[in-house]
């Protein structure tokens, strides 16, 4: 294998994200998103390394036409999809169960399986399918690698992965936790190990993922032992949308009592839960400029995501038994000064201090926030899911040989 370069994408329903990555200097050649698909008013945008950002709307009416148009991009740009520099395609995948537990080269048997657990990732792994399916289309003769984001959780044990329910029916319906996010929750700890100088396998570490979608994990020696999402997404943290833990009887008192059906309900947790359900804002700038202003909505809202965040740096902690860092990352974690000091705020008794200082300051790369002689490090570590699928990619295309992939 002679190409040097992998795209990655990230297929959604109506959106693909796409970025070419050089994996000799880890260069970002060109970044873009396709928006709206299918819908009215679609949008691409496109920023090559050496050029000005393009953006155009007009109609994308599948993925077909958005993998398409991504391309006639990168044609533009000198760095077409027909480029014998470009080694392989690396697709993001939702759920790959409890079978993936690495990264893949796809085939058949791959695509079916992947298919096979659309009915524990309905809105996800469609989606991923039909961008594999139409990378294939586009470039039939070159390596396609489906790397999972349940992947890096397949190491929880028993203890963390299982509900406490039925165990008949929980496996007749592969009901169990799988987690998300795993190509961030590894990136991170890893680079986390890296800022301390460590090897991963010295270092323990709580990674809270703080997007729009939010999760932790706990990670002893570079491997999950638990995360805060489970069977969906939908567990766990406070996140933008969704509500994370509750009660599973709200459920059935919203239908029982509240004539709502699975579908409203559904709805109601992912969608219009979380900060934005608590305040109408999911948006962490926003929620923040309305507490300094005084609103006392958006001001419960942040403590009922700070309460849930903190719950989980303790039960992680427990779990781990022996902390070494506390890792921030994703849009709020990474920019969020007032969420990261509120999160450890009262837990100096675990060690954890965050520097008012050095928490204040904002920068691109992964830094130390807690003081220099803190009994745990606490880290603002960026992450880069984009890095870690193209590596993945990248590795599995260079160790399959030749013989597998030409
Ligand atoms: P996802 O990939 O889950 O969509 P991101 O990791 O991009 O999410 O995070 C998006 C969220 O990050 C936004 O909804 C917003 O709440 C938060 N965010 C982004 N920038 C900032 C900032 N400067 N300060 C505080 N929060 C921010």
């Amino acid at each position: 294998m002679s190409g040097s370069r992998v795209l990655v994408l990230n297929s959604g329903s109506s959106s693909v994200k796409y970025q070419l990555l050089d994996m000799r200097d880890g260069g970002r050649l060109a970044v873009g998103l396709v928006e709206r698909i299918g819908e009215s008013g679609s949008r691409l945008k496109h920023s090559p390394a050496d050029g000005e950002s393009r953006e155009w709307n007009g109609s994308v009416p599948d993925h077909d036409a958005a993998l398409k148009a991504m391309a006639a991009e990168l044609d533009r740009d000198g760095l077409g999809l027909g480029s014998p520099e470009l080694a392989a395609i690396g697709h993001r995948v939702v759920h790959g169960g409890l079978r993936f537990t690495e990264p893949t080269v796809v085939d058949d048997a791959v695509l079916a399986e992947i298919e096979r657990l659309i009915p524990v990732a309905p809105l996800h792994n469609p989606a991923n399918l039909t961008g594999i399916r139409t990378a294939q289309a586009l470039r039939p003769d070159l390596p396609q690698v489906a790397v999972f984001d349940t992947a890096f959780h397949t190491t929880m044990p028993e203890s963390a992965a299982r509900y406490a329910i039925d165990v008949e029916t929980a496996d007749a319906h592969r009901v169990r936790r799988y987690g998300f996010h795993g190509t961030s929750h590894a990136y991170v700890s890893r680079e986390t190990a890296r800022l301390l100088g460590r090897a991963p396998e010295d270092v323990n570490v709580i990674v809270l993922h703080l997007g729009n979608g939010a999760s932790a994990s706990a990670v002893r020696g570079g491997r999950c032992v638990d995360t805060s999402m489970g069977l969906t997404p939908l567990e766990g943290l406070v996140m933008g949308t969704r509500s994370g833990d509750t009660d599973p009887a709200v459920i059935f008192h919203l239908m029982r009592v509240g004539g709502m059906s699975a579908d409203e309900i559904d709805t109601l947790l992912n969608k219009r839960s979380g900060l934005i359900g608590l305040c109408g804002d999911n948006d962490m700038r926003e929620i923040r400029r309305r507490v300094d202003a005084g609103d006392e909505r958006a001001g419960l809202a942040f403590d009922i995501y700070i309460h849930r965040l903190k719950k989980y740096i303790g039960a992680y902690y427990a779990v781990l038994g022996r902390v070494d860092a506390v890792a921030f990352t994703a849009g709020v974690g990474e920019n969020s000064a007032p969420v990261r000091e509120a999160a450890v705020a009262g837990l100096e008794g675990l060690g954890l201090v965050v520097d008012g200082g050095l928490n204040a300051v904002r920068g691109d790369g992964a830094r130390l926030i807690s003081p220099a002689d803190a009994r745990v490090a606490v880290a603002v570590v960026p992450t880069d899911e984009e890095m870690e699928i193209a590596a993945q990619t990248y590795a599995l295309v260079n160790d399959s040989g030749n013989q597998n992939l030409t």
